[in-house]
């Protein structure tokens, strides 16, 4: 079998982004590889990854789990089945988080339920000056996380604990986080490949304002003055996301939409 054959065979069965993606990734060959010589043969064991991955790709596992690594942001990054894959609409978190650093000369800056280490990773990388921890109750994702951060040169402190918990007594500039949002039971979670993420990091098992409820009502002790609290959340939950806030004492509260023109993070300052 040639190059050219497995795509064609392969495109019968996945997308077809997909099917180039996995041979380039079985294979080691670059997109013009494929393009120039497609009449290359292909063996073991490249032969035998590609038809593995096809044939799970197939039945729903995310292209992602299939390679281990997937993009953020211009970078890669490290990623296994007990973290979240990065999503785009993230980056509108990052965004705001790094205009709310700006300007502060030294900030301290927490990432709750970092997962793969991507926004705290990004925050680092992006501001040099700050300084950012980050926090995941799964010591498997925090093991991704040093991972991702050790590759790409990021400084960043991690800790392992229940959401503010493991950071008693200590202050910052920014509380930052991608909770599980997900409410119990929504469609959603059965679609896309969801099934096969952690459904600890999507859904909080309930109406998918549990673990917003919990940092809204956390964060306060843990924020210097003027401090903020920025927070992804489902495209339903930007009111509710503002009163509580509003509630909690925060001042300013707002949401934000992603690139999608979906409301996707809410904050507001102490
Ligand atoms: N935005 C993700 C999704 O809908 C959920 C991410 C999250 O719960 N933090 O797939």
């Amino acid at each position: 079998m040639t190059l050219g054959e497995a795509l064609t065979a392969a495109r019968a069965k996945i997308d077809r982004l997909d099917a180039r993606l996995l041979l380039q990734y079985a294979t080691g060959c670059t997109h013009t590889d494929l393009l120039a010589r497609p009449e290359t043969p292909l063996i073991a064991p490249a032969y035998t990854q590609f038809a593995e991955w096809v044939d799970r790709r197939a039945a729903g596992e995310p292209l992602a789990y299939l390679v281990g690594e997937a993009e953020f942001r211009g970078r890669v990054f490290q990623v296994s089945p007990a973290v979240l894959i990065p999503r785009p609409e993230t980056e509108v978190l990052i965004e705001l988080a790094l205009e709310k650093l700006n300007g502060l000369a030294s900030p301290m800056a927490v990432d709750l339920g970092t997962g793969s280490g991507i926004v705290a990773i990004s925050l680092a990388l992006e501001n040099p000056a700050a300084k950012i921890a980050a926090v995941d109750i799964s010591e498997d994702a925090i093991f991704v996380a040093r991972n991702n951060a050790g590759r790409l040169g990021a400084r960043v402190d991690f800790f392992q604990g229940d959401w503010l918990a493991p950071l008693a007594g200590k202050r910052f500039d920014l509380i930052v986080s991608n909770p599980p949002y997900v409410a119990h039971g929504d469609p959603h979670l059965a679609l896309n490949g969801l099934p096969f993420e952690p459904q600890m990091a999507l859904t909080d098992g309930a109406d998918g304002l549990d673990c917003i409820r919990r940092i809204v009502a956390d964060a306060p002790a843990h924020l210097n003055p003027g401090g903020w609290l920025l927070f992804e959340h489902g495209y339903d939950q930007g009111e509710a996301s503002r009163n509580l806030l509003t509630a909690a004492g925060f001042k300013a509260a707002f949401t934000f939409p992603d690139l999608a023109g979906i409301d996707r993070v809410s904050g507001a300052h102490f």
